[in-house]
Formats: C-alpha cells, sequence, structure tokens
C-alpha cells in the first residue's frame, strides 16, 4: 500500500474499532496473515482489518459501517476454498469478515428431519452433533475439519456424497442473509415443499459470497446410515469403472453413497505423504475405485456389497478388490485417497482443475485432455482422478521435477490451455464443484455468453448496486476496473 493509503487505512481501521469494538476487529498484521493466505500457502494478501461478529446483528452493523467508509467485504468462513474467493486482492479497500464466531448449533429436530446452524458452525463438529441425536447431514469433503457451512453453503460445494445426496443446494432448506445494504433476509424456513414463488434462497447459494453474508442455514437431515461396506476394486480401464458405477447405482438400490476413481500412481503419491499407509491390493491394474454403500435400518448392506462384488468379479468387470472388514480398514482406504493429494502437494506446485463432462464422456474426455497435456507441454505426469459418478474430475498436472520454477508454471499455463480446450469441445464446465473465486474468473468470464453475462450483472446490480460484496470474485461486474 502506498503511504497515502496507509493514512486512510489507519482512519478506516479506527472507525472499524470506534464503532464496533475492539473485540470484533483484527489489524495487526501478523493476526491478519491466517484471513489472508489461501489454503496451498500459493498466495498471501492484504487487508484493512479482520471483523469477526458474534452475531447476525453485530454482522448488519459491521456491514452498515463498511458502506458509510466505503470499504468492500470479503466474507470467509473456514478459509479452504481453492479458487481463491475468500481472501482480499491485497492492495485494496477490502475487510475480510470472518464468520468463525458464529457457530451455534440453533437447533437439530430429529423428529423433522432437519436443523438450523450458524454459518461458522465447522462442517465435522456440526456433522458429529447431528449423529449424536442419531441423524445424519450427508456433506462429506476432505476439508471438513475446516471448512464451515456458510462456505459450504456459498461454494455449493459437492464432495464424495453427491451421486446420493446431491450438491450442498440440495441439502439446504433456507437462510439468514445478511445483505449489502445491512438488512437481514430472514428465510430460515424448514419446510420441505414451499413453492411461493422465485426461491430466492438459491441466489445466494454458489454466490461465493458476492451477494450478501449468510449467517445462517437450515439444513435437510437423514437417518443415520449405521451400516456402511467399502471396497477398493482394480480395473481394467476407466471405462469400465464407468460401465461398475452404472451397474453398481442399479444393482444396489440407490443405496452407494461413493464412488471415487484413482490411478495407479495414487498409491505411490499416498505412500509418499503417509509412508506407513498399507495399501491392500496389487498396484498393477490401470484403475481403481473407491467404492461405498451404506444404509440404515432392515436392509443388509455387507450382504449386499459382498453378492455385488461376486457377480461383478465374476464377469470380469472387476479384476481385483478388497472389502473393508471393520471401521479402521475403511479409514484407511479412505486415506489412500486422502494420502494422493498430499502426496501431490509435497511434489510441489501443480496445475489444479476441477471440471465436469457429461458421464457418458468422461473416459474418453480424461484420454483426449491428457493426450493433449502430453502434446502442448511433454514430459509432465497427469493425475486424473475424483468423484466419477457425477462426472467430476479432478485432471491434475505435475509439472517436470527438474524444471526452474518459471519453466513450471509455463508448463501449467500450456496445460491448463490444452485441457480447457478439450473441455470446450466436450461442452464441460471448467468449475465442476470448487466455484470461480478470483482464481478462475478470467476463464470463467472468457466463456460467458451476452445473455448470461447480462443477468448475471442484474442480480448484482440489484442487491448489490454499490458493488461492495467480494469485488473482483466471480465476475469483474465494473467495466474496466
Ligand atoms: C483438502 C481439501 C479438500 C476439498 N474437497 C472438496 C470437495 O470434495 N468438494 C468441494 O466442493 N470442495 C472441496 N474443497 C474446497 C473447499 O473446502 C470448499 O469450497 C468449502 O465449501 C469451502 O468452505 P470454507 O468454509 O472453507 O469457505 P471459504 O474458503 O472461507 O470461502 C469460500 C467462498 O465462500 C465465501 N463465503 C464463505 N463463507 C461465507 C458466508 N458465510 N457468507 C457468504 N459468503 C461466504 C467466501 O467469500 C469465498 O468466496 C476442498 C478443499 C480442501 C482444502
Amino acid at each position: 500500500m502506498t503511504s497515502e493509503m496507509s493514512a486512510s487505512v489507519g482512519e478506516w481501521r479506527t472507525a472499524l474499532r470506534a464503532r464496533l469494538g475492539d473485540d470484533l476487529v483484527l489489524s495487526e498484521r501478523d493476526a491478519m496473515i491466517p484471513y489472508c493466505r489461501d489454503w496451498h500457502g500459493d498466495v498471501t494478501s492484504d487487508a484493512v482489518a479482520v471483523l469477526r461478529p458474534r452475531s447476525t446483528e453485530q454482522v448488519a452493523e459491521a456491514v452498515k459501517l463498511c458502506r458509510e467508509l466505503g470499504l468492500s467485504i470479503v466474507p470467509q468462513g473456514g478459509n479452504t476454498g481453492l479458487v481463491l474467493g475468500g481472501i482480499p486482492d491485497a492492495g485494496q479497500n477490502q475487510v475480510v469478515l470472518s464468520l468463525e464466531r458464529m457457530n451455534r448449533i440453533r437447533q437439530i429436530d430429529a423428529d423433522d428431519f432437519s436443523a438450523v446452524v450458524e454459518a461458522g458452525c465447522i462442517l465435522s463438529e456440526l456433522k458429529d452433533a447431528i449423529a449424536e441425536k442419531g441423524m445424519f447431514f450427508p456433506l462429506a469433503l476432505g476439508a471438513q475439519g475446516t471448512c464451515r457451512i456458510g462456505g459450504n453453503v456459498s461454494t455449493n460445494a459437492g464432495g464424495i456424497n453427491v451421486l446420493r445426496y446431491g450438491m450442498t443446494r440440495e441439502l439446504v432448506f433456507g437462510l439468514e442473509v445478511v445483505l449489502p445494504d445491512g438488512s437481514i433476509f430472514e428465510g430460515l424456513s424448514t419446510l420441505r415443499k414451499d413453492n411461493r414463488g422465485i426461491d430466492l434462497k438459491q441466489l445466494f447459494i454458489g454466490a461465493e459470497g458476492t451477494l450478501g453474508i449468510i449467517t445462517a442455514v437450515s439444513i435437510k437431515l437423514t437417518p443415520y446410515p449405521d451400516q456402511v461396506a467399502t471396497a477398493l476394486l482394480g480395473l481394467a480401464s476407466l471405462e469400465d469403472a464407468i460401465t461398475l458405477f452404472r451397474r453398481a447405482r442399479r444393482d444396489c438400490c440407490d443405496l452407494m453413497s461413493a464412488f471415487e476413481f484413482m490411478p495407479p500412481l495414487a498409491f505411490t503419491l499416498a505412500k509418499e505423504a503417509m509412508p506407513d499407509l498399507p495399501i491392500p491390493i496389487s498396484a498393477e491394474y490401470p484403475a481403481y475405485v473407491l467404492m461405498e454403500i451404506s444404509g440404515s435400518g432392515l436392509v443388509d448392506i455387507d450382504d449386499l456389497m459382498g453378492r455385488f462384488l461376486e457377480v461383478v468379479m465374476e464377469e470380469g468387470m472387476v479384476v481385483d478388490g478388497t472389502i473393508a472388514a471393520s471401521q479402521a480398514q475403511a479409514r484407511n482406504l479412505w486415506l489412500i485417497r486422502e494420502g494422493m493429494n498430499e502426496g501431490q502437494a509435497k511434489r510441489g506446485i501443480h496445475l489444479r482443475t476441477d471440471v465436469s463432462v457429461r458421464l457418458s464422456q468422461l473416459a474418453s474426455f480424461v484420454a483426449d485432455a491428457e493426450s493433449a497435456v502430453a502434446e502442448a507441454v511433454g514430459d509432465v505426469t497427469c493425475v486424473s482422478y475424483g468423484h466419477v459418478g457425477d462426472g467430476n474430475v479432478h485432471l491434475n498436472v505435475l509439472p517436470t521435477a527438474g524444471a526452474t520454477p518459471d519453466q513450471q508454471l509455463e508448463q501449467m499455463y500450456k496445460a491448463k490451455g490444452a485441457i480447457n480446450a478439450v473441455l470446450d469441445r466436450y461442452q464441460g464446465s471448467i468449475s465442476a464443484e470448487h466455484g470461480i473465486g478470483r482464481l478462475k474468473r478470467e476463464d470463467f468470464e472468457a466463456r460467458l455468453s451476452p445473455v448470461r453475462r447480462h443477468l448475471l450483472t442484474a442480480v448484482k446490480q440489484a442487491i448489490d448496486p454499490d458493488f461492495m460484496m467480494n469485488p473482483g470474485c466471480q465476475l469483474n461486474f465494473i467495466p474496466n476496473s
């Protein structure tokens, strides 16, 4: 920041402290760093202050004051987002508004299969509290020990259970939102059926904090699936994995809750991150699937998994496999999936993508995109894995180990261009579940039709006419800014 700006920053901080109180305002550089650095530590930015309200009323008060002072607001939950949506642009007039102190569970109603929770609840803590009542909140992702439900709703998070329970959008009954003028949208209904006109809450789900600040959420619960069967399977190809997925949906009565595809390199990467991790299957097959079926009540899940695997192995669709005999073994199988991600991070900077195509085209897309990367960049390593059943693949690219940092960046840039060109041919999405944030904004804008851009701008102008909410995230709404 320039010295001229610093004077303003000082005045802004004084005004924030005077009206909101010292307890709500962080402005020391060291204290602000965790709120201004992205999950991977690739980017560290700066903010005028970090505001940490404890109630919806305090959020509304902070929003009104920021409006008066001409400050923009970047809402933040657990800061696990992967597209730079929840940290500010360095050097601008932005405050981070963290929801971390708004973490009360207002109500869990097992009879109604619903709960009302504040936006700052950590996902795993929320799931545990709900499980204690014999209920289940199905959203499940690798970051669940840190991400917060307001962030999940704002990114419309996906995760491993989407194929059975849907994206976060399908788990939300209602929202409470502080709007950019400081007014409060009170929409915390737990009604399952409510067709009174346009469903306004949908505007805020997936908006990545560009339209308002979600302060509480009413969510849909299901009975706790106390029976879970987990299997790791070796297959001859990704095509076979997709055929298996279709078959499993039908034969397992739609009780399949996860179906993750991994390449053989997953084991090497997982071992690099967790050397003691047991790998209970040979690493010689071209494709692997981590599959889970689950249920509650009278159905016998273990028997269902056993019978299903017997048939598909007899038919040769699955070449090898292991079923977890205990919860600890199931946990180890999931650690391979998590360790694979950590192993990639350990190898250093790499391209992470989060794309989707139609399920029927997934195998040919991966083959075409990997060939396009090889042609454009040459000797790099592609790691394609993902939630498969919903057409979502993370086609990551690890640059050449000995290359200089500049060469690695160039390789990643070229690889992204090659992948996106194939994706466009397949009419796929550049963001299946992580959102747009600041990282994918240019790629998003480049693919927007004029009508879609017009509609998005009209919604933004109607709700946030001064463009104070999360500027630079999703769209550059102010032309030439
Ligand atoms: C190891 C790992 C695994 C992951 N796996 C998955 C996965 O499987 N599927 C998936 O979809 N994502 C995944 N993610 C990405 C990330 O966890 C999700 O996007 C998550 O939903 C973000 O929640 P958060 O609380 O951390 O939000 P943040 O990162 O804090 O914010 C994300 C966005 O939401 C906005 N926001 C946050 N809270 C609010 C609020 N209360 N009101 C308005 N706007 C708000 C922010 O401004 C930002 O734009 C993963 C991330 C990691 C690190």
